[in-house]
């Protein structure tokens, strides 16, 4: 990136009223078939018009094409049974009615390059596409077959490989892989969980990023994360690894988070995507909110490899709201643009 300080997003953004029910998770489409497709491309577009005008540098979809950041890309492959459902608890904090893994898991086709092209389509701009990591994925269904969810996460490790060179194809920068999985399973994610990363991103010449979080914030999660005690200080369990690893970006969320700042040591020399934006909340930061968070983080990740992002998704918050939060990202991370150039002149 030529700018200095680069603003994107974790991932999704709002969907309008007339494709899904606004302010809800996981909603279901409102429209079916033809109009289902041409309602998600018109949504793309009015996304991506909103990330310009709030003077996003770095654009996506803002997954305007899925429902679930899992499922979605889940329902495409062969392998998977979605009628035999069964109850399983998502990284150890909340039951879910999840598909069965029946067969050998395989991609038939592609799953995301045809909406990436329509974005592509759209914008010259930096554009970032999202995909579930591999761990989580596993942790997103009940597998019959594999009966190991290391040779489950290694099948995936594959397939999501296949799917990121045809984005890389399709002329997405920037491939970032959602692994919320990781500040759970420490011993899985060093174990095995980084290296199936690395097998995903395999032979990719585009950025690579991991975004692993403390999720939306519905309640499951604000009930969780009241239980992780006055620091979290989970981060410090993967990434000296991920530090190690071949994947460019990692995430990091800081506005209103207890994850201690300085945790950004351990990944010295990565690229960060700085959480600058509280996504579980409705109050809007001022841009000098954002501009602090980011003093704060260049403390630890050089002016050059900062990214001034949001903490995670934004789905779930109203239009307005998760419009104005984008506008004091960008407003944010001119302030202290203006203070690095003043600066180094
Ligand atoms: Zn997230």
């Amino acid at each position: 990136m030529k700018i200095l300080l680069p603003t994107s997003t974790a991932g999704s953004l709002p969907k309008p009223s007339w494709l899904a029910q606004p302010e809800t998770l996981w909603s279901p489409w409102k429209l079916q078939d033809k109009e289902l497709l041409e309602g998600k491309q018109d949504a793309l577009r009015v996304s991506l018009q909103e990330q310009q005008q709030s003077g996003i540098d770095i654009v996506s979809d803002g997954e305007q094409t899925r429902q679930h950041f899992v499922t979605t890309f889940i329902e495409h492959l062969s392998g998977v049974d979605f009628e035999h459902r069964k109850t399983v608890k998502i990284r150890d904090r909340y039951d879910a009615s999840v598909p069965t893994v029946v067969d050998k898991v395989s991609r038939p086709k592609p799953v995301f390059v045809e909406d990436a092209k329509f974005l592509r389509q759209q914008t010259d701009q930096v554009i970032k596409w999202a995909l579930p990591g591999p761990m989580t994925m596993i942790d997103t269904l009940y597998d019959d077959h594999y009966k190991s969810r290391e040779k489950l996460a290694w099948e995936f490790a594959k397939i999501l490989n296949q799917e990121a060179r045809e984005l890389e194809a399709a002329g997405v920068d920037i491939i970032q892989f959602d692994e919320p999985a990781f500040n759970v399973f420490f011993d899985e994610v060093n174990d095995w969980g980084i290296a199936c990363l690395e097998r995903a991103i395999e032979g990719l010449k585009c950025e690579t990023a991991v975004h692993i979080c403390y999720g939306y914030g519905i309640k499951a999660n604000t009930d969780w994360k009241k239980t992780l005690g006055s620091e979290w200080r989970q981060y410090e369990e993967v990434f000296p690894k991920l530090q190690q690893s071949n994947i460019d970006i990692i995430s990091l969320e800081c506005q209103n988070s207890r994850v201690p700042i300085e945790l950004l040591e351990l990944i010295r020399g990565k690229k960060v995507m700085v959480g600058a934006i509280d996504v579980a909340t409705d109050t809007i930061e001022t841009p000098e909110d954002v501009a602090n968070t980011l003093r704060k983080a260049l403390k630890f990740v050089d002016a050059d490899k900062l990214y001034p992002c949001t903490n995670c998704g934004m789905a779930p918050l109203s239009r307005t709201v998760a419009r104005g939060k984008l506008q004091a990202l960008s407003a944010g991370a001119e302030i202290v643009r203006r203070e690095l150039l003043s600066s180094a002149a």
